[in-house]
Formats: structure tokens, sequence, C-alpha cells
């Protein structure tokens, strides 16, 4: 098979036949900057949540099958370039840019619950920029009806998928869906799995406060607590690419816990 591309996480494979394969390595990347340490067992784990949820959704998608340990086989598509995020709460970069912004309530706390789910989607650029309805036009990445589209499936399936945290005793924040076409259809693709979304324990949440994260978020809030994040935006900001820390084993091992203690709750089984 032909290497198609390597990402952050995954590596993609082209069959040759319509479809492609994606194999989940156990990178880990976060603020946009890949670390240099891996996360022993995340691609196994990443490659068992993308068949759980693409099995469980019930809308259409690319996905084909589990082929491996590590590999999924999906549908090769003519990809939409918009990153469809799905905001349920106020989180991430979402509450660094929430002023002014009319679906959010002035004033709203940390991690509070958004009067009703948010579409929020960003550009697929090297570091993604949200953008608007009128942007993403202008911009030429899909038109209106596209547009409009699009939101509404994704709004659909984070409702979905937030009832089926909600079984669990979680809490989907947030979300990241990526589609394209197949056979003329938009058609749901990419992988999800934790780091697509965020999920917090039901148990702990409380608005106004950093959550338990049982997502890619254990490594971010190591990397803001440690000064990282803002040694990366400088970095940035002087034209310079970040380097990479080093991560803590227990900050790995947290990673590779949350996920795996999701799984467990999520499906009933164990990774
Ligand atoms: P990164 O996630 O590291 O920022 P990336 O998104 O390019 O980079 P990956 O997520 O590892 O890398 O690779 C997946 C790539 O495959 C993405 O560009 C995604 O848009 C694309 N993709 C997802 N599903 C399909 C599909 N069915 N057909 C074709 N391309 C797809
Ligand atoms: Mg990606």
């Amino acid at each position: 098979m032909r290497l198609a591309g390597s990402g952050k996480v995954k590596d993609v494979y082209d069959a040759g036949d319509g479809t492609l394969v994606f194999r989940f390595s156990d990178r880990i990347s976060a603020y946009d900057v890949g670390f240099g340490q891996p996360v022993p067992g995340k691609g196994r784990a990443l490659c068992r949540f993308a068949e759980f949820w693409f099995g469980r959704l019930g809308v259409p998608s690319h996905f084909v099958g589990r082929e491996s340990e590590t590999e999924i086989r999906v549908r090769r598509m003519e990809m939409i370039p918009l990153e469809c995020v799905v905001r349920g709460y106020l989180y991430g970069s979402l509450a660094e840019r929430a002023a002014g912004d009319p679906r959010v309530p002035a004033g709203a706390p940390l991690a509070s619950r958004l009067p009703s789910p948010i579409f929020d989607p960003s550009t697929k650029a090297e570091h993604d920029e949200p953008v608007d309805r009128d942007g993403a036009v202008s911009a030429g990445l899909v038109d209106g009806p596209l547009y409009d589209e699009l939101a509404a499936r994704s709004l659909d399936i984070y409702g979905r998928m937030s009832a089926v945290a909600a079984g669990a005793g979680f809490i989907l924040a947030d979300l990241k869906l990526e589609f394209g076409m197949l056979d003329g259809a938009v058609t749901l693709g990419d992988s999800i799995g934790p780091d697509e979304y965020r999920l917090w324990p039901a148990s702990s949440y409380g608005p106004g406060r950093v959550q338990e994260a049982y997502d890619k978020q254990v490594l971010r809030d190591w990397l803001r607590s440690a000064g990282h994040k803002e040694a990366f935006d400088e970095a940035r900001a002087a034209g310079r690419e970040p380097v990479p820390p080093e991560i803590p084993q227990d900050v790995i091992s947290l990673v590779y816990a949350r996920y795996a203690e999701s799984y467990r709750r999520l499906t009933g089984r164990d990774l």
C-alpha cells in the first residue's frame, strides 16, 4: 500500500481500490506541536474508539471496518476543508474569544453549559482559525447551503454522541468532525475519539474551573500549568517553531489511563 500521507497522529495508506487505511500511531500532539515521546497503547486505543463511535452513531460515514489492532479501513473521499466543531460548553479556545459572541451569555464562567450547542467551525489551515458562515463562504471553503448542511449534521451527531456519553456518566463538552463527499452525498469522515472531543465525568463537573479530562486535554492542561503553552505562543509570535518539551512519565501514563477508563465506561469492555 502506498503511504498517502502522515499526519501528526495517523499514517494514511491508499489501498488503490477507493479505500484508505488509517494506521493510528502512539504519537501525541497538542497546540499543533508534535511530541517526541509516544503514549504507548494510544494508537490501539484510538483505533478501538473509532470502531466504537462509527459503529454506534447510526449516520452514514466512510468507515468500512477495523483491519488490525491499530488500523481501520475507510472509503476514500473528497474532503470538505472545514473542521466542524460543535461546542456545548464554554471551554478551550472559545473561552478566550467568547466576549461579544452573541451565542455565549455575557460573563458566563469557564466550563458553563451554553444555552444550546453551537456550530463553531475552523479552517483546516496549519493553525486552525475559527471561521463563521460568511468567512467560510467568502474564503471559498464551502457554499452557504453546504455550510448549513454541515452545521445541521454536526449538531445532530453531537446530540447522538452526548446521549451515549450521558449513559456512561460523561458530559461531551465539545467535538471536532470532518466530512467529505462520497457518491455525491455529504458523509462523515476522519476519526472520532478522545483526540477529537472533550469528555468530562458528570460526577465531578462544576463550572468556573478546569475540568477532569478523559481526553487529550490532560496533556494541554499540563502544558499550560508548566508554562509551555506560553512558550509555544511566544515562539510563534517571534516566527520560530515551538520546541516540544519532554513530557513527564506520569502525564503520559495519565493520558493513557483516562483513555482506557473512558473506553471501559462507554463500551463496557476493556481496551
Ligand atoms: P494533523 O491531524 O496532524 O493536524 P492531519 O489532519 O493532516 O494533520 P491526520 O489527521 O493524521 O493528519 O490525517 C488524516 C487526514 O486524512 C486529514 O487530512 C483528513 O482530512 C483526511 N481524511 C480523513 N478521512 C478521509 C477520507 N475518507 N478520505 C480522504 N481523506 C480523509
Ligand atoms: Mg487530523
